[in-house]
């Protein structure tokens, strides 16, 4: 992976250098939440290290919660507005610190209500956030990026073309859902029962678990009850298979659990995504089977995108079946969503169907994930090119982001 980063920074590198300030600065600056004149961002860092920072200020722990609630629960973007500190403090606050969030670049609108944002981060990185309503209620997942781009290369995702590739922060990844909730007026944070944003998706650009440190730090304050508040129940990381780290995953967050699972036997898997190799289908049904909350509450989602002629047939459907006996599972089949360039088709919806058919005799609900959001692009494999045509750039953009194809059913119902 070390060396993928490397290379595809690099590449650009050399693009920005032309420009201004290298890509170095950049990163360093935005893997620090930091800001040009070297101020720090408050959102993103955790409160442990935070109560430290606020220590050595000689403040109590007491204001870390006024922070904390001026920022997660009020939704302040200016540590000027935070007036229950002393103008005295606050002006000390702002030399060290300030509040962020990533500069908007586009806002869209489905005709299904699937929204999608396009944020710009301090080093002119993008990633792409999109909220998918429930069709039912007044409630819905936000699918939030851990990286630009991806290091992996599944062979059906776009992401993984994508030239530059870097972990987004902590800061950079709970402010997502901010961006969501400032879109949305969901400040002071709303009862639980009356938030529109009630779901996190770790669905978007990249592998949270290449990741795995910041979107834990990450969904430690969405989770956290005087931070955006969201219970571990309605947070789902999808993953497509850092075994080592889904055992932590488990331990340190307890989150829901979803794989992306898309092949049922080894060589399948290790022909269209090559983390396969490294972590083979034994080793990953394993960590699934001792994933921490796999009760019958909270069953692991298997997401299996269906490939016409490649993984499609009666007999992958028995296989799959075969493979997940022992843990406690459903599935979410994915219509294909083709890019360009990519050779693969969709199956057709008919297969799906006697497909999902198959797995349901055999004990395992297989809802079909309909695509959502597909006139604003947020569709798999749309994300990536509607970003190039924007910015004549290959650095931002989503491949896939499988965010619009992520349904009410499977991401909100299920939690
Ligand atoms: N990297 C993580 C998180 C991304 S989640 C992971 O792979 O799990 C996005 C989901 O969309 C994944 O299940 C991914 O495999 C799927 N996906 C990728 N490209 C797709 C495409 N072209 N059509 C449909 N689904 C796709
Ligand atoms: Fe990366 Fe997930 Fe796409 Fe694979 S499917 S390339 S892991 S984003």
């Amino acid at each position: 992976m070390t060396d993928v980063m490397t290379e595809n920074a690099s590449q650009t590198e050399a693009a920005v250098q032309k420009d201004g300030p290298s890509l170095t600065d950049f990163v360093t600056r935005a893997a620090n939440g930091q800001a040009a004149d070297g101020r720090r961002d408050l959102v993103g860092i955790p409160r442990e290290e935070l109560t430290e920072l606020m220590a050595d200020m000689g403040e109590s722990k007491f204001r870390v919660k006024q922070l904390w609630n001026w920022i997660y629960n009020r939704g302040v973007k200016d540590i000027e507005e935070m007036t229950n500190i002393s103008k005295k403090l606050r002006d000390r606050l702002s030399q060290e610190f300030y509040v962020g969030r990533p500069v908007l670049t586009a806002d869209q609108k489905s005709t299904d209500d699937t929204h999608k944002w396009l944020m710009k981060f301090h080093d002119g990185n993008e990633a792409e956030t999109v909220y998918i309503p429930d069709r039912n209620e007044d409630r819905g997942a936000v699918c939030i990026s851990s990286q630009v781009g991806c290091t992996l290369t599944c062979k059906f995702c776009h992401t993984g073309t994508q030239l530059l590739v870097r972990n987004l922060t902590p800061g950079e990844i709970v402010s997502q859902f901010m961006i969501a909730r400032d879109s949305y007026g969901e400040w002071p944070t709303p009862s639980n029962g009356i938030r529109r944003l009630s779901n996190i998706v770790m669905m978007g650009m990249g592998e949270p678990l290449f990741n795995y440190e910041n979107v834990r730090d990450a969904l430690r304050i969405a989770m956290d009850g005087e931070g955006i508040s969201i219970s571990r129940r309605r947070v789902t990381l999808s993953t497509s298979g850092v075994v080592p780290e889904i055992v932590r995953c488990g331990e340190e967050l307890g989150v829901g659990l979803a794989i992306s699972l898309h092949a049922p036997d080894d060589d399948l898997r290790n022909e269209i995504m090559p983390i396969n190799k490294k972590y083979p289908l034994k080793e990953l049904m394993n960590a699934c089977r001792h994933y921490p909350g796999m009760s019958n509450s909270r069953p692991i989602t298997m997401e299996y995108v269906m490939l016409k002629g490649i993984n499609d047939k009666p007999e992958h459907a028995r296989a799959l079946a075969k493979l997940v006996k022992g843990v406690h599972c459903k599935f979410n089949l994915i219509p294909f969503n083709k890019w360009p360039g990519s050779d693969y088709e969709c199956t057709p919806t008919n297969d799906i169907k006697k497909f999902a058919q198959i797995l349901l005799d055999n004990g395992y609900e297989a809802p079909i994930r309909w695509p959502r959001g597909r006139d604003i692009l947020a569709a798999c494999g749309q994300l990536k090119s509607e970003s190039q045509r924007l910015r004549k750039t290959r650095v931002s953009g989503c491949g896939k982001s499988g965010a619009g194809e992520t349904s009410d059913e499977s991401v909100v119902a299920a939690q």
